[in-house]
């Protein structure tokens, strides 16, 4: 595995590799690496030759500067792990190289970008937006992996590779889960012993709102979530949305004809963790 710093280092090995007909497959993350973002890269490494994986904080996603000063860094663990699950190109670039000057684009997601993450996190999406345009164009891969973890990101991530015709294929992964449920996630490491405990009540009452989802209304579904996530006293629901599975939308009943996802985003303290399943 080669690991480079620069976009320059990076080009110089890209071209050599895509011009023989390969196939380039960009897993981006931000680091902190766990079992989920590996998922990415092995089946990137198994239906790619060749696997790029970016490690950056992008700051500009950021809304909360906090949040990114206490993100966890780990970059040589990472790359231990990245070179174990087959990657080739490990791209570590500090932030002049993906903004070697402000980054003032602003982009239009209609109403995707507009509920959830969008509306709680204000710029959040836009600098999405910006690191993920700005990361394709780098490493110019055929093939991009995102989890849907970030369920909301992919939407906007799909949506932004269609709006400016890049030629890369979005491949959607699943969740990859702790054997307790929670979604694995960069922040858990940031969680108390205590909160630790209590987190795997999120994956849980999602799971049990699917088995109510045929004997409740929607505000029943609601209130049943909200009683959940407040039991036990360590958790504070953010939000819990069930939502059109492809415009993100708010469905007005359970029984709306639409592929339906809820989303949920819950403060375990200063830690906000998300997770989604589908309903129907
Ligand atoms: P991040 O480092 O949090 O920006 O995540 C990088 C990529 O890994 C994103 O596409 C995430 O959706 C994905 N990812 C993060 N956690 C998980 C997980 N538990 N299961 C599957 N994919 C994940």
């Amino acid at each position: 595995m080669e690991i480079v710093k620069t976009v320059k280092e990076l080009r110089q090995l890209l071209p050599e590799e895509a011009d023989k007909g390969q196939v380039v497959g960009f897993v981006p993350t931000m680091g902190a690496l766990h079992r989920g973002h590996l998922s990415l890269v092995q089946r990137c490494k198994k239906e790619c030759s060749v696997a790029v994986v970016s490690i950056f904080v992008n700051p500009t996603q950021f809304n909360d500067k906090s949040d990114l000063k206490r993100y966890p860094r780990t970059l040589s663990a990472d790359t231990q792990l990245l070179q174990a699950a087959g990657c080739d190109v490990a791209f570590a670039p500090d932030e002049r190289e993906i903004y070697p000057e402000l980054d003032t684009r602003t982009f239009d997601f209609g109403l995707l970008d507009k509920v959830m993450e969008g509306e709680r996190r204000p710029g959040h999406f836009n600098g999405v937006a910006q690191v993920v345009s700005r990361l394709l164009h780098v490493v110019t891969p055929q093939r991009a992996y995102f989890g849907e973890k970030d369920f909301q990101q992919l939407a906007i991530v799909t949506e932004l590779v269609r709006r400016l015709d890049l030629p890369v294929e979005v491949v959607r992964c699943p969740i990859v889960r702790e054997p307790d449920g929670l979604a694995m996630s960069s922040r858990n490491a940031l969680l108390s012993p205590e909160q630790r405990a209590a987190a795997p009540a999120i994956a849980r009452t999602l799971f049990a709102a699917v088995d109510k989802v045929c004997s409740l209304s929607l505000p029943e579904l609601k209130q049943f979530v909200a009683d959940a996530i407040a039991d036990g006293g360590r958790l504070k629901l953010d939000y819990f949305e069930v939502v059109n599975a492809l415009t993100l939308q708010p469905v007005a009943s359970l029984d709306d004809d639409v592929p339906k996802q809820a989303c949920i985003a819950v403060y375990a303290g200063e830690i906000r963790l998300i997770d989604n399943v589908r309903l129907t």
